[in-house]
């Protein structure tokens, strides 16, 4: 057996195309252009990166991108003011904190902040505990991303085995959470799990959101399994010349694709589901401060 790859690019695409017919029937229909805030402190490349891509898709999705730089070497204080001031401003109805931030600063912090009805990043624990309630909040980007991609792979979910390998805040517990709501029965793993092969073994979707390269091997994967691969790992390729590097997943692909029946690739996979999941959050959350029914915009 061989699995079908999961093409998160092509899903992005659908996403991002749907958000923006729903942004443009908010202007027509309301005369509200969504605004979505980005800061960034100091120079990372990476950083960099990601937020010229978040500006760039946020104004092909007809939103307002607004982006505000500090120096590397800024307060704290600094960076708080200007969030309350983002906060304070009608015409941001989103603010995204570029992470990480420099030692010197406390993410934590920096997310309780952020208003919890502006918070598309889904991090303040007022959204984690509507999260784990099954209330209605922002929900975290990769691991929305993430859901919807086995959503759309599977389709009825209801009392699937879910085995989640990884307990963060930002990846595993929402990945989790999202997944008992659509009915799985849902385990987490973590450093401390014992037989955490045979738990892979016996899960119908498998997510891995560890942060090891190639963890997860071809044999801890149930034939037919769906496999999901939220890890981002970059390493040295000297075979693609010097200095060149590559990035694979938590998961040995080669391998797990052929006894899954589908997986997320790396890249590819999981990734670009996560800004087409922040521009929705933006909408949602311009719907929300505007007391908008976000069904009114045919999405
Ligand atoms: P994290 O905060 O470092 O959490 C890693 C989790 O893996 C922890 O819960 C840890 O357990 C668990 N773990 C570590 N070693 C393990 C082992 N040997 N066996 C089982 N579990 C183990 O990482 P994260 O932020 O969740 O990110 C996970 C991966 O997703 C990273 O590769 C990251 O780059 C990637 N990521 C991708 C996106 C995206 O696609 N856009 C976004 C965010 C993150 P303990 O809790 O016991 O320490």
């Amino acid at each position: 057996m061989s699995g079908t790859i999961i093409d998160g690019k092509k899903h992005a695409i659908d996403l991002r195309r749907r958000i923006k017919i729903a942004t443009n029937n908010l202007k027509s229909k309301y005369g509200i252009t969504p605004g979505l805030a980005v800061v960034l402190v100091g120079n990372d490349p990476a950083s960099e990166i990601y937020v010229r891509n978040k500006g760039i898709q946020t104004k092909e999705a007809g939103m307002e991108s607004l982006e505000f730089r500090l120096a590397e070497d800024s307060s704290e204080d600094d960076l708080l003011k200007k969030v309350e001031v983002l906060n304070n401003d009608s015409a941001v109805n989103g603010i995204l904190v570029q992470f990480p931030v420099p030692k010197h600063m406390s993410q934590q912090k920096i997310i309780e902040t952020i208003l919890p009805l502006k918070d598309v990043d889904g991090l303040h624990p007022v959204n984690a505990g509507y999260l784990a309630s099954g209330l209605k909040g922002m929900v975290p980007c990769t691991p929305q991303g993430a859901a919807i991609l086995i959503k759309e792979t599977l389709g009825e979910l209801s009392g699937l085995h879910a085995v989640i390998v990884g307990r963060s805040n930002l990846v595993g517990k929402p990945i989790a959470q999202l997944l008992l709501k659509e009915n799985c029965t849902v385990t987490i793993c973590h450093s401390r799990t014992k037989d955490l092969k045979e738990t892979c073994l016996s899960a119908d979707i498998l997510v891995a959101a560890v942060g090891i390269p190639e963890l997860i091997k071809e044999d801890w994967v149930k034939p037919g399994a769906t496999i999901i691969d939220v890890g981002i790992n970059r390493l040295d390729a000297p075979e693609k010349g010097p200095g060149k590097t590559k990035l694979v997943g938590d998961v040995d692909y080669n391998g797990a694709i052929k006894n899954a029946s589908s997986i997320t690739p790396v890249p590819g996979g999981v990734g670009p589901m996560t800004i087409a999941c922040l521009l929705l959050n933006t909408l949602i959350a311009t719907c929300a401060q505007n007391n908008i029914e976000f069904s009114d915009l045919g999405f």
